[in-house]
């Protein structure tokens, strides 16, 4: 169960601690508080844990701090949809606005290779309006011999080059607790110029300890990939830790799943989940068509195939695109054959934009099938 508080509320007032009295006596509950500090106001929820079966919403309703109180399922309490929940879903970070109506694509170097690469990368992304990149510098990798990333040590370079081509957020994926500390540390260094979405890999979905450092933190929001040898369940279980913690800013990654029935795909793609994780949860939804696709093959047309799964992603709803792009892929450090190059840019844009509008014109379509369905609903 969710108490919301009305905004702003003062939390030295009588009538918050007579509430917070009240929760203090229930048998078997344990409450938890949550602030979110917004531009606007600030939010506070409190969590009820526990035996709350046998609670009545309109005990609380007639707390004067109180503006609504949700009765949540099992399931996801925090990211999940539940009946009746009118809580806002999404957040703005940087500037930028994520939520399961928009649409941002974050195309960059699956690994940071030279301070050469990123800038002609960032100098691309600048010169066709993107405002988000994709930057790794710790690479979680099968073999203990392979390049492992340049790690905090290209941090400062990126950060620098980032402001000075106006990205404001940079997905990076984190493996280690430290590396939150290190990437805070460097953008402080550099002025701040940019923001980061610490990526939680697939290898780390269900790395508990992990997802708990960085649910703990609420500086940075969370992307979360879908572990690829997992149910989607666990996978949304797993996001829900990082809210469980406090972080309630996470996006959802689906980057297809680990089966050779994929086979000459990299892994099986599940964006057919897209609308499936906008309906169980309020997370935006972000695709990977490099990682779910592996490869630049193309069909007889000539569209590659990251360009078809991607546009299948978009034309069901996708929020978000995570892509790699190189600008020498043969020069990459990591996954280069997947890379997409500088002069597809422009036409991975546009092709996006073709999904884009088919999707609106299909939402815009379907709200009219809903409406016709249930004309009293209106
Ligand atoms: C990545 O995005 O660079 C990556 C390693 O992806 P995944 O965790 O999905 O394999
Ligand atoms: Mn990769």
């Amino acid at each position: 169960m969710i108490i919301i508080l009305k905004p702003d509320v003062d939390r030295t007032g009588p009538e918050y601690q007579r509430l917070i009295a009240f929760l203090a006596g229930l048998q078997g509950v344990e409450s938890r508080v949550h602030e979110v500090v917004g531009q606007q106001q600030t939010l506070c929820e409190i969590y009820l844990i526990g035996n709350t079966a046998s609670l009545d919403t309109r005990d609380f309703e007639g707390f004067a701090v109180v503006d609504g109180v949700v009765r949540v399922s099992k399931e996801y309490r925090i990211l999940g949809r539940h009946k009746d929940d009118t809580r806002a879903a999404g957040f703005e970070y940087n500037g930028v606005p994520f939520d399961q109506d928009a649409m941002h694509v974050f195309a960059g170097l699956c690994a940071v290779s030279t301070r050469a690469h990123v800038e002609q990368m960032l100098r691309a992304l600048r010169d066709h309006g993107q405002v988000c990149t994709r930057m790794g510098a710790y690479k979680p990798r099968t073999n203990p011999y392979s390049f492992q990333g340049h790690g905090r040590e290209c941090l400062p370079y990126v950060f620098e080059l980032a402001g000075k081509y106006g990205i404001r957020v940079i997905a990076m994926e984190v493996t280690h607790e430290a590396q939150i500390e290190e990437i805070s540390h460097a953008l402080a260094a550099a002025g701040d110029p940019t923001g980061v979405m610490l990526q939680i890999g697939t290898r780390n979905t269900q790395n508990f300890e992990l997802l708990k450092s960085a649910g703990r933190q609420r500086r940075f929001p969370v992307l979360i990939k879908r572990g690829f040898g997992i149910t989607l369940d666990e996978s949304l279980n797993a996001a829900e830790y990082l809210a469980s913690e406090g972080n309630h800013n996470v996006v959802f990654c689906l980057r297809g799943m680990k089966t050779n029935f994929s086979d000459p795909h990299r892994n099986m793609v599940d964006f057919a989940h897209v609308p499936v994780v906008q309906r169980l949860t309020r997370m935006p939804v972000c695709i990977d068509p490099s990682h779910s696709v592996g490869t630049r093959g193309a069909s007889p047309d000539g569209t590659p195939d990251i360009f078809h799964v991607t546009a299948q992603g978009v034309i069901a709803g996708a929020n978000m695109i995570l892509v790699d792009f190189h600008p020498e892929p043969a020069r990459a450090l990591v996954d280069g054959p997947q890379a997409l190059t500088l002069e597809e840019l422009p036409w991975f844009l546009d092709d996006i934009r073709i999904a884009r509008d088919a999707y609106l014109a299909r939402r815009e379509r379907a709200a009219r099938a809903v409406h016709q369905a249930s004309p009293a609903s209106s």
